[in-house]
């Protein structure tokens, strides 16, 4: 495969800049974006999320340079300025959210619960001002509860799931909508490579929820998280 060939050499030529002898590296079909290595001495390797297989040249250099000086204890970031610009563009997560998807076993890929619909969640937080619709994002309840996590986002294939413990008459609107919205901050935040996930820009885009308060509060009765 040619692309495998191009980065098994582009991470090769980077490790040898290091000091590295031996170095091996692989796409893997992981279902979330991510890279994982393992070194020992001037050998490394590492197994890359096939996310990036049509990533071009320069983007893999820049991981490949992020990695290995993080290996090397010379810097803490973890992706280049030309990947981040790679992942985040809208080509991105158009190509890959479909693939996302299908790997993702615990979503219904739905908006329509039993009793609630997060499309309708979604039109109301859109009434109230705090969002604009934006078609690429992808809303879905899980399959399986999950009884403690109220729901996940993923902002590089921006995907929102919602846990379906909340799909039931039981669960106030105003509760739902605080979950979509929490969900939907992290994508209107955009992707932090520090993975900041709840700082303060996120704190304050959260606390313009008219229901905040009630809507914690219902969270903790239920034992629920965001
Ligand atoms: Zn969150």
């Amino acid at each position: 495969m040619e692309a495998e060939e191009s980065l098994r050499t582009t991470f090769a030529e980077v490790g040898k800049e290091y000091g590295f002898e031996k170095i091996e590296a692989e796409f893997m079909a992981f279902k979330e974006f991510k890279v994982r290595w393992q070194r020992s001495y001037k050998w490394a390797e590492f197994k890359v999320s096939d996310y990036l297989a049509d990533a071009p040249l320069e983007v893999l250099k820049g991981l490949a340079r992020s990695l290995f000086s993080r290996i090397m204890g010379q810097g803490e970031e973890n992706y280049s300025e030309s990947m981040v610009e790679w992942i985040t563009s809208p080509e991105f997560s158009t190509y890959k959210q479909p693939v996302y998807l299908r790997r993702s076993r615990n979503i219904t890929r739905s908006q329509k619960g039993d009793v609630k619909d997060l499309s309708a969640s979604y039109d109301r937080l859109i009434n109230m001002g705090l969002l604009e619709r934006d078609p690429s994002v992808c809303l879905t309840w899980t399959k399986e509860s999950n009884i403690r996590k109220v729901g996940h986002c993923s902002v590089l294939m921006r995907v929102v799931s919602i846990s379906n413990v909340l799909d039931t008459d039981a669960i106030p609107d105003i509760v739902l909508d605080y979950c979509v919205y929490h969900e939907l901050c992290h994508l209107l935040v955009g992707f932090d490579p520090f993975s900041n996930k709840h700082g303060e820009k996120f704190v304050s885009l959260e606390a313009k929820y008219p229901n905040q308060a009630e809507a914690e509060e219902w969270l903790k009765r239920l034992c629920m998280y965001l």
